[in-house]
């Protein structure tokens, strides 16, 4: 792939342009009898679908694409050029924590033992995949300081509804059925999401001038009604919550817990535990801390790491030992909250994290989290004379600069994370945490050298300089992109999952969108 020596506002671009700029769909390059496989002649008896499948069996298979091998995958492939991903350069998508992928946990997992490990082989014939979960159970509990851990929950989200689903069941053995749960607002989301999912209300707590729990306005809240505080630390500002014990104290004393969203646990990992600072129960984003591929590559893994208090409610099944010296699924524990997902969770990602835990050993993973802190606030001191810097703590693994100087030239969050695109970049986060008006939030991992760093650094100040000079250039950006801008909110409603062919005598033209039908 050639590099492009273009320039745009007279600086060279890092980008590569796209090898193809006008890829149809694989329907549109369709042609009837073309196949991309080659099968054996039939060697046993031809069944009829409808004597194994019954009513299910469909007579069609509908309108598929005809293509030969070489076409598909010079499809697939070329349409992975307009991808960006971690193997092409930086990705400070804030509060993501998009680190480098080690090619050591794809080789781990693809062990055939391993790969082709089945959910329904018999226990015995599995110790070694046991022993994979347990040994990722003990590390993890080890890095959290918690007491026991369940890994069945498959994403981030689902860790926290699996959580507060152990913290609900805990309060209702108790014979009480409390009915809200604190979340500061710099919280993501899904924090609000799952409490008013688990069926709790849901208490906004706003955050103090230094971006973190404001302890007095806590301590008046809390209550007998209080279920639990929600707290991510440190905080999508990126700022270690310093009172923590204060706060794990104030909700003890009135009987509620504290839940720690662990996705920052990057910032975190070797240097101090959830466990011995007063959490009860939090997540972990083995997609964001423990290296796991995050995003099209995924799927996710959120385990949940909690006190003994709470583990009777844990999932079922948990690991267990038995009098044989071998490993077991236990099915039999009657206060279990049930299962939170099928079989025992995202194995292939246990196997990964575990690699990458092992990998790295306890030095390897604190000097990770020193890393990681370093990047970010190298960052931060590079670019603070030209972004807006709205809370001045100390950063941990993430930089929060607010858009407050470029928006004197109409210029926002979401135009200078445009115009990074240009530059080769993947944007940081915009707009999020919500208390930071046109917050660019800045998550570089220690995965980053400093050379990639100045490249970064040099885009993010040429963007300034533009936005004195030229905003038009940004508002227009990106140039380098197939499309440019694309209207979000449709996209994001009404999203076109579906291709429909069209009647064969009304052949696409570049103007007549399936999209229409839909
Ligand atoms: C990423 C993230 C989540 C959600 O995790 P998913 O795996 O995306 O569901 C929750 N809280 C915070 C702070 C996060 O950064």
């Amino acid at each position: 792939m050639a590099t492009t020596e273009q320039t745009f506002g007279g600086t060279p671009r890092k980008v590569t342009a796209h090898l193809t700029q006008n890829e149809k769909l694989s329907f549109e390059i369709s042609s009837p009898g073309k196949k991309a496989y080659r099968l054996p002649p039939l060697d046993v008896p031809e069944v009829d679908p409808s004597t194994l499948l019954g009513e299910a069996a469909r007579e069609s298979t509908g309108t598929l694409p005809e293509l030969s091998e070489i076409e598909i995958i010079r499809h697939f492939t070329r349409l992975s050029t307009w991808n960006y991903a971690i193997d092409l350069g930086m990705y400070p998508l804030g509060s993501c924590t998009m680190k480098y992928n080690p090619r050591v946990n794809e080789f781990v997992s693809r062990l055939e033992g391993i790969a082709e490990a089945h959910p329904y082989q018999p226990e015995s014939l599995s110790q070694g995949s046991l022993q994979i979960v347990k040994l990722l159970q003990d590390c993890l509990i080890e890095i959290t300081g918690m007491d026991t851990i369940t890994l069945q929950p498959a994403a981030g989200a689902h860790g926290e509804f699996t959580g507060i689903l152990l913290a609900r069941a805990y309060h209702q053995s108790k014979g009480n059925t409390r009915k809200n749960i604190i979340i500061p607002d710099s919280a993501h989301g899904t924090n609000p999401a799952t409490a008013a999912v688990c069926g709790y209300q849901v208490i906004n707590l706003k955050s103090n001038a230094q971006g973190g729990i404001d302890v007095a306005a806590l301590e008046q809240m809390v209550n007998e009604d209080t279920a639990a505080l929600m707290l991510t630390n440190p905080s999508t500002i990126g700022v270690f919550e310093n009172q923590i014990h204060k706060i794990a104290d104030i909700l003890h004393a009135k009987g509620a817990l504290l839940y720690m969203d662990g996705a920052n646990m990057n910032a975190l990992c070797g240097k101090t535990r959830p466990g011995d600072f007063g959490v009860d129960v939090m997540h972990l984003n083995l997609h964001k801390t423990f290296s796991t591929p995050h995003g099209g590559g995924g799927p996710g893994s959120g385990p949940v790491a909690c006190k003994k208090i709470l583990e009777p409610f844990l999932p079922i099944p948990v690991v267990e030992e038995g009098s044989d010296g071998q490993l077991h699924w236990n099915y039999n524990r009657p206060q279990s909250v049930g299962r939170v997902r099928a079989f025992y969770g995202n194995f292939g990602m246990f196997v990964r994290a575990l690699a990458y835990t092992l990998a790295n050993g306890p030095d390897g993973l604190r000097q990770t989290t020193e890393d990681a802190v370093l990047n970010a606030n190298y960052i931060r001191k590079k670019l603070e004379d030209v972004y807006d810097l709205p809370y001045n703590t100390p950063s941990m693994h993430e930089v929060v600069f607010s858009d407050r100087r470029q928006v004197k030239n109409g210029i926002k969050t979401g135009d200078i994370a445009k115009r990074l695109i240009d530059y080769g970049f993947h944007p940081y986060t915009t707009a999020f945490p919500l208390i930071v008006p046109g917050a660019l939030m800045i998550e570089p991992t220690e995965s980053e050298s400093r050379e990639e760093l100045d490249l970064f650094v040099d885009a993010m100040r040429q963007i300034a300089r533009e936005a004195d000079e030229n905003p038009q250039l940004i508002l227009n950006a990106p140039h380098s992109t197939r499309v440019s801008r694309l209207d979000e909110t449709t996209a994001a409603r009404k999203p076109i999952l579906r291709w429909k062919a069209h009647p064969a005598s009304t052949p696409l033209t570049p103007d007549d969108t399936p999209a229409k039908e839909w």
